[in-house]
């Protein structure tokens, strides 16, 4: 992912090294190419104009023409603003004082929301947390068994509907949650949050539905498990393949559950992936996670200057 944007950057600061003193000119043709490579990259275009005027700005100012290397001096601008647009502190999970802590995953179908939550639970399990996965998706009728798979494969336990227990671990749901209906998204995310509590498991992440496209009926069951499970952090899990209809879908879901993070999946791909690096600036919040293959290892925390410095190597 950004071969081609990180590329043509490359290319346009080769342009002005060995220049001494940079003129307008030189500022100017600079500017044209990074916009055009950071909207052919699908950046959104409010994020280039944003990016692009305050790179011009300061390289005009005296920051460039006082510096010994004004070539230099653009690129680390041009670095510093995209650490901007990329949400500028690394920010990961915010516990709960009070244990458990409750992550809520949101995002369509296919974005990678239940492989994520097998690594998102490993990482904290590695970390010395206890998570308990909860299976609230209960659109498809292969969500719960493949998140019992992924939950199986972190070695982490899940907590399913129906069948009213977790997933082949050792702890069944107490006797007297029969008359309960395990039937709606909402119970169940109740339920696997009560589970954790009475259990002392101290994160509970909770896998919810996703359409193929952004719907009402999605958003609105969303946002009554938001409603009901009060979660300390609701991640946004976004395909990063799927273009420009990423900035769409994140506004969309933004204002349907008022995410708290961002996390950018399939990464590994070779998509231009612009219109991902446009959600944390156009939504206001952090990208904290990128998933970046199939292995519930790939995995990490975003870190906006590391993935600057990678853009701009
Ligand atoms: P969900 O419907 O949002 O729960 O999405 P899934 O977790 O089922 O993922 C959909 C597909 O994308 C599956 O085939 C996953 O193996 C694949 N997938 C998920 N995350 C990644 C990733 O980071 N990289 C790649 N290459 N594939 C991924």
């Amino acid at each position: 992912m950004f071969a081609s944007l990180s590329d043509r950057l490359t290319a346009t600061f080769k342009n002005l090294r060995g220049k001494g003193r940079l003129t307008e000119s030189d500022v100017n043709a600079t500017i044209r190419d990074i916009r055009l490579a950071l909207l052919d990259a699908d950046v959104a275009l409010p994020v280039v104009k944003r990016f692009t005027g305050s790179v011009r700005e300061r390289a005009l100012g005296a920051e460039v023409s006082q510096a010994l290397n004004p070539a230099q001096q653009v690129v680390k601008i041009v670095q510093e603003e995209l650490v901007g647009i990329l949400g500028g502190q690394t920010r990961t999970i915010r516990f709960a004082k009070q244990p458990p802590t409750v992550i809520m995953l949101a995002g369509l179908q296919g974005s990678g929301k239940t492989t994520f939550a097998g690594k998102l639970g490993k990482w904290l399990k590695d970390q010395g947390h206890t998570p308990l996965l909860v299976a609230a998706d209960l659109q498809r009728p292969n969500a719960v068994t493949q998140l019992e798979v992924v939950g199986e494969r972190a070695g982490i336990p899940v907590f399913a509907p129906e069948r009213g227990n977790m997933g082949g671990h050792d702890a069944v749901l107490d006797s007297g949650e029969g008359t309960r209906s395990f039937g709606d998204p909402v119970s169940v995310s109740r339920l696997g949050i009560e589970q954790a509590r009475a259990r002392q498991y101290d994160v509970v992440i909770v896998d919810t539905a996703g359409r193929l496209a952004v719907d009402a009926n999605l958003m609105q069951q969303a946002g009554d498990i938001r409603a009901a499970i009060a979660p300390d952090e609701v991640l946004f899990v976004l395909d990063a393949m799927i273009g420009q209809a990423a900035v769409e879908t994140a506004q969309a879901f933004h204002e349907g559950v008022a995410f708290t993070g961002v996390v950018l999946s399939k990464l590994d791909g070779d998509a231009r992936g612009g219109a991902a690096l446009s959600v944390a600036e156009l939504t206001g919040e952090p990208i904290m996670f990128a998933s970046t293959g199939e292995k519930v290892t790939d995995f990490e925390v975003f870190h906006p200057d590391r993935m600057a410095s990678r853009i701009l190597d």
